[in-house]
């Protein structure tokens, strides 16, 4: 989690008026002296515009740096990744101890803020030349500069079936940047636009309904930046934590109270959601309609978008089913489909109904008959009941048949599990891209024209249309504490590019800091992870850009 600070000796009364968006070397040199008076056990940091002077043994605002022995050092080793049953070949360079208090946790299985020393992470002996596209160098932990004109922290040489590649490794300072949360329920979170809380302050706001899932929108520059200092600070603390894949709690004036987690079951007002509808009301009548057929006179299938009417849909038409004579509130949209029977809820199919009969108006004595057979569900099967008219007309609560019993369990069957996903939405278009190239609009192009690959912590981004570097990746495909901090605030992610060698000396590299992986294994401080999921192409193994 972020945590105020007090051990930086830089003052922090101008953060607000400063911009971030900075990569940077893994260990930079001490900065030439500045106007500002320092104490000489002192280093300035110069990887984000904080500029942090640290003492001795201690850390910076974000923890990310400390002073170890005069040297303004990354905390944490760069994470390097393994495809599983390679061995690494070479043996990491040791890292000096520090008593620094890094609230960052070392997955390697170190204490929080303990400097591990590399032999710890880097895991023992490896075949010397090992096959390069086996081992890749992440973003994770590789550093930030600033001013933004300096070489990427590492830029790194390897081959890929015979061809020469390069990787050009940062982390990102996102100001702009957000994420886009995407929760299965058709429960009702609370309206469109309406404003979302983290500890009493702005966050973001609900954003437009998708099939099955409500939407919410998180983080951002104007809460960021643009608004107290206090709405910049919980909005960034939301978001590292939400990055990281931790439980966060929200609140949505007019709305639900919500625990959100990258890959876990919303929690709606203290009940963990469990299945996402199978559809909406039309669509589960079109799906069941035959299963139906013969065992009901009438379904009624209940949703917040549309209800379906068995008898009145084309599905029950072509069915030859004669009309029930049933009359329903809301608003009838084409034959067999009602909007706004009720209001939104956490009630049957994310309306506000726990009375199903509510939603009916009567039945038409021209047209419907005593015994009728009537099934009422919703979208998921967690509601159901059956009914059939008695001598008036009105619906009478019965034991409902096993043949009708198992439809309804079947539309349970066909829901997915209710999920939060939660996709982070930055903007690298910006100086990063000085990092890569002197020319930063050959990065953009070469982007577009599908010749550099994007990646976050080895992730595959989506990268939008239009103008600039605007990326988009699952957080679960990510490592886990992929995000990092600035105070800024904004947030730190990682974010590599890779590209043929030839690509990258053509689109104006930093070719002199180009280096191999055996010698950043060999010389810098590092964690290698097994990284292999069947969701996620290699880094560097994109066909397109190797084509
Ligand atoms: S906030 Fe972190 S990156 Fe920025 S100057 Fe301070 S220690 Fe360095």
């Amino acid at each position: 989690m972020m945590t105020e600070h007090t051990k930086v000796d830089h003052s922090m009364e101008n953060i607000d008026a400063l911009e971030a968006t900075t990569p940077g070397p893994t260990v930079l040199e001490k900065s030439p002296p500045r106007s500002v008076k320092m104490a000489s056990n002192k280093v300035e940091c110069n990887a984000c515009p904080v500029l942090c002077q640290i003492s001795e043994g201690r850390t910076g605002a974000c923890d990310r740096w400390g002073n170890v022995g005069g040297v303004l050092t990354r905390i944490d080793p760069v994470v390097v990744m393994r495809h599983p049953g390679v061995r690494p070949a070479v043996a990491g360079a040791a890292a000096p101890g520090l008593a620094s208090n890094s609230t960052a946790d070392d997955a390697a299985g170190h204490a929080a803020g303990e400097l591990a020393s590399v032999a710890d992470v880097a895991g023992g002996n490896v075949s010397a030349g090992a096959d390069d596209s086996s081992m890749f160098v992440s973003g994770i932990a590789s550093g930030t500069t600033y001013p933004d004109y300096k070489p990427a922290p590492f830029i790194v040489a390897s081959q890929v079936r015979g061809v020469d590649m390069v990787t050009v490794v940062t982390e990102g300072i996102f100001s702009y940047c957000s994420f886009k949360v995407k929760i299965d329920t058709d429960r009702y979170l609370g309206p469109e636009q309406s404003n979302i809380r983290h500890n009493g302050e702005i966050v973001g706001h609900v954003t437009t309904a998708e099939y099955g899932s409500q939407m919410l929108s998180l983080g951002g520059v104007h809460h960021l930046t643009g608004g107290s200092k206090k709405e910049g600070r919980v909005t960034c603390s939301m978001m590292l934590a939400l990055g990281n894949k931790e439980a966060v709690e929200l609140s949505i004036d007019g709305g639900a109270q919500l625990v959100v987690q990258a890959g876990k079951a919303p929690i709606v007002d203290g009940k963990e959601e469990q299945r996402m509808r199978v559809g909406c009301g039309s669509a589960t009548i079109g799906i069941f309609a035959k299963q139906w057929f013969g065992h009901a006179d009438e379904v009624v299938v209940v949703d917040d978008h549309i209800t379906g009417v068995l008898t009145e849909h084309q599905a029950g038409r072509c069915l030859g089913m004669p009309p029930s004579g049933i009359k329903m509130k809301g608003r009838r949209s084409t034959p067999g489909r009602y909007f706004q029977v009720a209001n939104p809820g956490n009630g049957w199919g994310g309306t506000d109904i726990a009375d199903p009969l509510s939603i009916i108006d009567g039945f038409d004595p021209a047209v419907s008959h005593p015994g009728l057979r009537l099934l009422v569900t919703s979208t998921t099967g967690e509601h159901a009941e059956y009914y059939e008219l008695d001598e008036e007309l009105k619906p009478q609560r019965k034991e409902m048949p096993a043949v009708l019993h198992k439809v309804v369990e079947r539309i349970g069957e066909n829901c997915e599990p209710s999920l939060c996903s939660v996709m982070f939405l930055g903007g690298a278009g910006g100086s990063l891209r000085a990092g890569v190239t002197e020319n930063p609009i050959w990065l953009t192009n070469s982007i577009k024209q599908s010749l550099t690959n994007v990646t976050c912590g080895g992730a595959p981004a989506y990268i939008w249309a239009g103008g600039g570097i605007t990326l988009m990746v699952d957080v679960m495909r990510m490592p886990d504490v992929s995000f990092g901090y600035v105070p800024t605030p904004a947030l730190v992610a990682p974010i590599e590019f890779s590209m043929t060698r030839a690509d990258y000396e053509r689109l104006g590299g930093h070719m002199d800091h180009v280096r191999t992986i055996e010698d950043i294994l060999a010389k810098e401080r590092h964690r290698i992870i097994d990284w292999y999921d069947p969701a996620n192409p290699w880094p560097t193994a994109s066909k397109p850009m190797l084509a």
